[in-house]
């Protein structure tokens, strides 16, 4: 029998969180300032253990390093990918991640950070940052040190579905009322640009000025992500994104729809609905690897996921 891969996510309180991931997908989580489900992650902050089957308990991290052949044996000390859903009730602070090369030489070897969000939900009138409007790097630190806050930050209005492609180096933020799934390089480097003046127990949060300014990409540029759907007999995928680091897809599946796994690994989630996979039961919530050679499955149901692969 082939092995689905299913994982119990982790739980990340956050002051920022709200409650949906207990209200929209019916985790058991720990209080209703919980921001992210680490979904799909072998990271040491966040290490998911299989729900079931053969290797019923075991950390992702442990399956990784143990048993290569189930993600084609590639290369790399690390799972490559980290799938979180992300709650944000209130504003997140604006941020920046460094690429691979910045990481490696100023954060002790880590990785950089890659990362891309699907809108599973949000407020009608919700925002996001993405970009800013400097025009070099000379007017990006005239406009912090003089904290032209609002002229300097590009927000973006967003509705259900949009999504967005996030390169190391674009200055970014979720804002409140959004409910996101995230999924990125597995690296936790974040470098902490603007916290709207906010205070966390009596301070300010601590601030990564410098490396920010160093890794901001001026001017900023647009990813175009060029979304292309694929309609089939029962369903359709659509190409979300395709880059160095993964390929992101949206299944929407009306009935029943069969499909192969060639990849190293191939990771799903389901966002929507209900539905089987190769006859066993998947939920809204549920994620899952399908790992190396697990060939031909089909997936019945009414259902939406979004897959990634690297
Ligand atoms: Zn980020």
């Amino acid at each position: 029998m082939k092995n689905i891969i299913f994982l119990e996510p982790v739980f990340k309180e956050m002051i920022w969180g709200g409650n949906r991931l207990i209200t929209d997908f019916g985790y058991d989580i720990p209080s209703d300032h919980t921001g992210e489900c680490w979904a799909v992650s072998a990271h040491t902050n966040g290490d998911c253990v299989v729900r079931d089957g053969d290797y019923k308990g075991i950390k992702l991290s442990n399956l990784w390093n143990e048993h290569k052949e189930l993600f084609g044996d590639v290369e790399g000390e690390t799972f490559p990918l980290l799938i979180k859903i992300i709650d944000a009730k209130a504003d997140l602070s604006i941020q920046v991640h460094p690429d691979d090369e910045y990481a490696k030489k100023n954060e002790n070897g880590a990785l950089g950070k890659t990362e891309c969000w699907y809108i599973l939900d949000c407020d009608s009138d919700a925002k996001i940052v993405v970009g800013h409007n400097a025009k070099d790097k000379d007017e990006l630190k005239e406009m912090i040190a003089n904290h032209k806050w609002n002229e300097l930050i590009r927000v973006l209005p967003i509705k259900k579905g949009d999504f967005f492609q996030i390169e190391p180096g674009t200055v970014h933020a979720i804002k409140g009322g959004t409910v996101i799934l995230e999924t990125q390089q597995n690296s936790d480097i974040t470098y902490r640009l603007y916290d709207y003046d906010r205070l966390s127990d009596g301070k300010p949060r601590e601030l990564h000025i410098d490396k920010s300014i160093d890794v901001i990409n001026c001017p900023h540029v647009d990813v175009d992500t060029d979304r292309k759907t694929i309609n089939m007999g029962q369903g359709s995928v659509e190409e979300l994104v395709n880059c160095k680091y993964y390929s992101v897809k949206k299944l929407n599946i009306i009935g029943e729809q069969s499909f192969t796994q060639t990849e190293p690994f191939t990771i799903l989630s389901v966002i929507d609905g209900v539905g089987n996979i190769d006859g066993i039961q998947i939920n809204k919530g549920d994620h899952f690897i399908l790992p190396a050679g697990f060939g031909d499955y089909v997936l019945s149901g009414n259902m939406q996921l979004i897959t990634s692969h690297i």
